[in-house]
């Protein structure tokens, strides 16, 4: 088998990165370990606007659960800041239906797919790569010119390439299941000790379902199970309209703090691979299209010029870290910061942004894939020096 591009991982990044490749000329191959593309299930599905539009694909029926306009955010002692974006922010969508449709969307734009088809093995160079896979448990190999490691949080590809590993990984855990949802409009957040160096969630499916869930950074005192039993059953919003049981049950590795270079000798890496998620949200779907874009277009044309030596792919980091390098190291900034706030200063910052003037700035400029626009707005000359108290912490911290 002998492919310009092979991408070894089906997720939503790499049949996005596959489609590009193959708009771009190039002949492609996009394999994936599992059986069934979209299956096991390892996201909440909550998609911004953005991330679906950079998909391009349209939020229709098939796949889009529930729409969301805001998220309540509950301080470590149970006080609620409302924000409402006042309109349409994200969708729930099914995951499983979701990568399905892009994969389709691959197949469509040229690409061969190939199930149960694991990547096991790298040689590389400067020009052709030879890619060992086990083929429904037979060992064959993949020649291409170039290879786009989009194989998720655990990446083979990154590791055999010498790329090492992300700067930091969350261990995410969540449950769908029974929860009145108070309004299906808002997601609910919950901050501080309840679940330390990140958050706890619940997004709405309908008024009977949450996804349910939160993350905490892996090595963390207790188990991440331990801490969602505690939001279950001892935070009392919560358990008050918990149901109990669970229709599903979700585990994974949030990437932060992406990998420092993404490339070399016939190989780009891209998606949780590399760590291109948001930190201050976890979400990675935005982040990695948009990377992915970038991916397939210079694969593309490094295999058309034969040229896949690291100096070439580098147009890949450059592009990629131009368009989000920025954002992505604000939001590991304002990770950090948050992470090492103590309940009595969650309550306290929280308390304080909950006035009618800051709640309608975070309307006017809050943006779940680029907060930094929003935290320099609140760090603005022109607003008040209670504000500017508030946030002067912040702006030493992350900018
Ligand atoms: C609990 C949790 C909740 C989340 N919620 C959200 C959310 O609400 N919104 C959001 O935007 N993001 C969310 N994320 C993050 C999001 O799921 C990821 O950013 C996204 O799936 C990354 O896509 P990807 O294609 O890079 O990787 P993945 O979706 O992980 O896909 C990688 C693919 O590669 C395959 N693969 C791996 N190794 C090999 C190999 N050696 N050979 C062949 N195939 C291989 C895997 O089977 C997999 O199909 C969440 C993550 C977790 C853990």
């Amino acid at each position: 088998m002998q492919y310009d591009v092979v991408v070894v991982g089906a997720g939503p990044v790499g049949a996005t990165a596959a489609r590009y490749a193959a708009l771009n000329g190039a002949s492609v191959l996009l394999i994936e370990e599992h059986a069934s593309v979209g299956s096991p299930v390892g996201c909440t599905g909550l998609l911004s606007t953005r991330a679906i539009s950079e998909c391009d694909v349209e939020p229709t029926n098939d796949f889009v659960l529930n729409s969301v306009r805001g998220a309540h955010v509950y301080s470590p002692n149970e006080n609620c800041l409302p924000i409402d974006g006042g309109k349409i922010k994200a969708y729930v969508v099914s995951r499983k239906i979701f990568d399905r449709k892009l994969v389709k969307m691959a197949v469509d734009a040229g690409v061969d797919v190939s199930i149960k088809t694991r990547a096991v093995g790298l040689d590389r160079s400067k020009r052709l790569q030879k890619l060992s896979v086990l083929q429904d448990g037979v060992s064959k190999t993949i020649t291409s010119n170039v290879i786009i490691g989009a194989d998720g949080v655990r990446s083979n590809i990154a590791q055999m390439s010498g790329l090492g590993q992300v700067q930091k990984v969350l261990s995410g855990i969540q449950i769908e299941a029974p929860y009145s949802s108070n309004d299906t409009g808002f997601v609910e957040l919950f901050m501080g000790s309840q679940a330390p160096g990140f958050f706890g969630w619940t997004v709405p499916v309908n008024d009977k379902v949450s996804r349910i869930g939160l993350a905490v950074p892996l090595g963390s005192e207790s188990h991440a199970v331990q801490y969602l039993n505690d939001l279950l059953n001892s935070n009392q919003g919560v358990s008050a309209r918990y149901g109990g049981g669970a229709l599903d049950i979700v585990y994974g590795g949030i990437p932060l703090g992406p990998l420092e270079k993404t490339v070399a000798d016939g190989v780009l890496i891209v998606g949780d691979a590399a760590g291109q998620v948001k930190p201050t949200s976890g979400g990675g779907i935005y982040t990695g299209a948009a990377c992915a874009k970038i991916a397939g277009e210079v694969a593309a044309a490094a295999a058309t010029e034969e040229d896949a030596s690291e100096n070439r792919l580098n147009e890949y980091e450059k592009r990629w870290r131009a368009k989000l390098g920025r954002e992505l190291n604000i939001g590991m900034k304002i990770h950090e910061f948050m992470g090492g706030l103590s309940d009595a200063e969650l309550d306290e910052l929280l308390g304080s942004m909950n006035t009618p003037a800051i709640l309608d700035m975070i309307t006017e400029y809050g943006d779940m894939d680029h907060p930094s626009i929003l935290i320099k707005k609140l760090l603005s000359p022109t607003n008040s020096r209670q504000m500017m108290n508030v946030f002067w912490a912040f702006a030493k911290a992350v900018l």
